[in-house]
């Protein structure tokens, strides 16, 4: 069996890991903040000292971090990133939400080294992660895929398929372009609704009949219903995303989407950015 490595040990990649280590796999972990991995480490993995050293230990390394400049630390620094410590024929899958153009940087430096880089984004949040329903948007080559894929499969649900390095980013921008459209626009109707000589709850039930509603609504205007805000996908998440998905569109062809990415500006501002991105029903109470 692989010897799977896994960097970064956030909400997400806890998660993750977790579901790779209840599989069987023989994992090792790393994770910028050591203490995350006190608890694999007491459920069987071993826990490397960098992620070069998770790349030395392992075949294949996958990623779950921040952003492009967490990736590109894990990846690519000259002294502790993972693949210095990479040989030829081993496989890196990252899994964070990132820029289409930092992907195309990154694939080509991994190549150079004989590294197969797999880029695998997913949709789907916590209770996903931890019931492996994941949707997972994957690029690369189709070899390269063709290996990642069974070590995916604890993760997911769902794999699909959809081109060339940076091409799994764009799609994953896109479907997050469109659920935080969709966040910003309950947070603005519950707030009308709870304004208005309506039972709030009775509206979003009758709603909830028509065309217009979506499988994502229901967890959504609960959780908006109920003020549970409680960080599942936080709104300084999706903030990125919406930055990212800013620069992909071009603020002039896609004012909705800058509109909506102020938003969630302002919400960061007034000390948000930390609670679940529903949390922007705050801003209509
Ligand atoms: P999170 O809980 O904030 O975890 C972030 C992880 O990145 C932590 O392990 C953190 O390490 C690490 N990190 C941050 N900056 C770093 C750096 N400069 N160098 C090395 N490691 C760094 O976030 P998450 O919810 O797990 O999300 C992780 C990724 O998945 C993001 O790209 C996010 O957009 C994407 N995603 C999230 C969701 C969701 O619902 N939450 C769903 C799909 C995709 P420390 O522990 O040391 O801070």
């Amino acid at each position: 069996m692989s010897k799977i490595a896994f960097l970064g040990l956030g909400a997400m990649g806890s998660r993750l890991a977790k579901n790779l280590l209840d599989s069987g796999a023989d994992l090792v972990v790393w994770n910028r903040s050591e203490e995350k991995t006190k608890p694999f480490v007491e459920a069987g993995a071993k826990a490397a000292s960098s992620p070069r050293e998770a790349g030395e230990m392992t075949d294949v390394v996958l990623a779950m971090v921040a952003d492009d400049e967490a990736s590109r630390a894990v990846w690519l620094d000259a002294e502790t990133g993972a693949l210095a410590g990479m040989a030829r024929g081993k496989t890196a899958v990252e899994i964070s939400t990132l820029q289409p153009q930092w992907v195309r940087e990154l694939g080509p430096k991994m190549a150079e080294k004989g590294v197969d880089l797999v880029e695998a984004p997913v949709s789907g949040t916590l209770p996903q992660a931890e019931n492996a329903g994941l949707v997972f948007f994957l690029a690369g080559e189709a070899d390269a895929l063709d290996r990642a894929e069974p070590v995916l499969q604890p993760l997911g649900k769902t794999f699909t398929r959809v081109g060339a390095w940076g091409d799994g980013a764009t799609v994953k921008l896109a479907t997050n372009a469109i659920l935080g459209v969709n966040v910003a626009a309950w947070a603005e109707v519950i707030g009308m609704l709870d304004r208005a000589p309506v039972d709030t709850k009775a509206a979003v039930d009758a709603i909830a009949k028509t065309a217009v509603w979506a499988p994502n609504f229901g967890y959504l205007t609960n959780s908006m219903m109920s003020g549970d805000f409680d960080p599942k996908f936080p709104v300084e998440l999706i903030d990125k995303d919406f930055r990212y998905a800013l620069a992909l569109a071009g603020a002039d062809k896609a004012p909705l989407v800058q509109h909506v990415h102020e938003t969630f500006e302002r919400a960061m501002a007034e000390g948000l950015g930390a609670e679940n991105m529903t949390a922007l029903a705050k801003l209509y109470r």
